[in-house]
Formats: C-alpha cells, sequence, structure tokens
C-alpha cells in the first residue's frame, strides 16, 4: 500500500486500484480527526460510543479530504454476516449522516452505480476492496474470522459474476489493514469452527504457545478464498498492516480493549468524463 497525506488527513491506497483513472479509493487512518481518548481523532463510527457530532466532522474531513461528498458515502450495519447488498443509485447515503439508514444486516455492498461511494468501517477485522474494470463493478467487504468463516468473499464475487456479468480474474482485490497473524489470538471455539468451514488443511488457524490458544490468519483464509473464486495471484494485494501492532495508526479493538473507533475502505466509480462525447459533436 501507499501512504498519502491529504492535508492533516492521512489515507492509504491499494497498489492494485490506483493505476485506474475513474475509480477512486482509500483505507483510512486515526489521522486528522477531532475526536479524543480511546477515539483519537478520525474515528467514523457512530455506534462505538463516541460523540455523534465529532464523528460526523470527521466524516466530512475524511469525504473533503479524498475528494467525495458527505452523501456519496454509502454504509451498512455490520453484523459479521455473509449477506452482500446489491446497491444502486436509490442507495447512495445511506448511513452517511447517521447509523439508523445504513443498510441493515449487511457485510457486503456490491455496485455499478457511479458516485456511490461503498465504505465498510473497522477495528481489527478485514476491510476488503473488488474491482472488476471490465464489467465496472466495485465492493467493499467487511471480513472478521465470522465473515471471514461464512465466505463473504466468495459471496462478494460470486454476486458480481451472477448480477453484473463480471468475470473472476479480471476482478482486482485490496486486503486492507487489519488484526494480522502475528496477533490475531483466538480460542478452542473459534480453531474448531475454522476447522468445520475451512478444513484441516487449510492451515488458517495455528496453535500458539499457549494451550488451547491459536493465531487466526485472516489475509490468508481471504486471500485464498478469493483465489478459489478464481482471481489471480497477481491481483490479490493483501496490505500486511496488522491493525494491533500498529494501534497509533489504525483502531484495534483488541489493543483498545474493545473501546475504540473505526477506521473505513470506500470505493467509489467516478463519473465518467464527458469530454469525448463532447469533442465529437460537430
Ligand atoms: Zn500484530
Amino acid at each position: 500500500m501507499k501512504v498519502n497525506e491529504c492535508g492533516s488527513v492521512t489515507v492509504y491506497t491499494f497498489e492494485q486500484l490506483a493505476p485506474f483513472d475513474n475509480l477512486l479509493h482509500f483505507v483510512s487512518t486515526r489521522k486528522g480527526g477531532s475526536s479524543d481518548g480511546n477515539f483519537a481523532s478520525l474515528n467514523l463510527g457512530f455506534h462505538v460510543g463516541d460523540n455523534d457530532f465529532r464523528v460526523l466532522q470527521n466524516r466530512r474531513a475524511l469525504a473533503d479530504a479524498v475528494g467525495v461528498d458527505l452523501l456519496q458515502f454509502t454504509l451498512a450495519q455490520q453484523s459479521h454476516s455473509a449477506n452482500v447488498a446489491i446497491v444502486d443509485e436509490t442507495g447512495r447515503g445511506r448511513g452517511a449522516a447517521e447509523y439508523e439508514t445504513a443498510l441493515p444486516n449487511t457485510d457486503g455492498m456490491v455496485t455499478n452505480a457511479e458516485n456511490v461511494c461503498l465504505g465498510v468501517q473497522v477495528a481489527d477485522c478485514v476491510p476488503i476492496l473488488l474491482y472488476d474494470p471490465v464489467q465496472r463493478v466495485i465492493a467493499a467487504l467487511h471480513a472478521g474470522w465470522k465473515g471471514t468463516l461464512r465466505k463473504i468473499a466468495l459471496a462478494a464475487v460470486n454476486t458480481m459474476r451472477h448480477n453484473y456479468g463480471s468475470r473472476a480474474e479480471d476482478i482486482h482485490a485490496g486486503l486492507g489493514p487489519s488484526n494480522g497473524p502475528c496477533c490475531y489470538e483466538v480460542g478452542e471455539d473459534v480453531y474448531r469452527e475454522t476447522l468445520m468451514a475451512l478444513g484441516p488443511a487449510a492451515g488458517v488457524a495455528v496453535p500458539a504457545k499457549i494451550p488451547g490458544k491459536y493465531f487466526f490468519d485472516q489475509w490468508k483464509a481471504n486471500a485464498r478464498q478469493l483465489k478459489e473464486a478464481g482471481l489471480m495471484h497477481d491481483r490479490i494485494e493483501v496490505a500486511g498492516i496488522c491493525s494491533q501492532c500498529h494501534h497509533d495508526v489504525f483502531y484495534s479493538s483488541r489493543a483498545g480493549k474493545g473501546i475504540t473507533g473505526r477506521y473505513m475502505a470506500g470505493i467509489m466509480l467516478k463519473k465518467q468524463r464527458q469530454a469525448y462525447h463532447r469533442s465529437k459533436r460537430p
């Protein structure tokens, strides 16, 4: 990933997605907001115990920094499901300025509508952005261990294929900063569920030194899921940045002991430039 300073706000971008002119995307950080304490400073989550007014200010600051309108943000009430919503123009702005209007019980969104900025909010879970430049379709996903085992990445690729005619091999993917295999310790229950969902050979949950504890590799699990869905290996970018190790830059639920903010991964199809058509007019 690449670090971009946009005034006082810092965002990261994927090398995989940066070359596309009519695509806007970002992963926000903690920097450049007005929240304090555990939420310092660019907390974008309404539902985490921070002051709503500051959250709205932070969302405006992010919108300004990355060049979108606040009311283009389209967000979900995330529930660790594998539910993928198909968003059209009428969905633009859902959840942008308040939590209540966000898409309920949804952890993935797909659209081919322009100027709809799909965003997922995370603190340790994996934010995944997908782009098919051939059919011009985008997706934003929230994949923690539950969403990963429920195969939200696979569900999103299938939605892109079935509803928009995408070919998996055309899709570019970015897996953003999130809790890494260095830190993401889970117990026996998660280990058993992982074996049931992905099989013992997956190597996604490996034993830690402490008996009954395991390290869960969200990056490997999701990258593999995307490969199994048909994506090409060299079109999957794993940021490899651990949010718990880098909790000064990104929010980490574990580092904040459950009280922390949310950073956002967003993606938007910008309106195609009309200059070409204009120049063809007599
Ligand atoms: Zn770590």
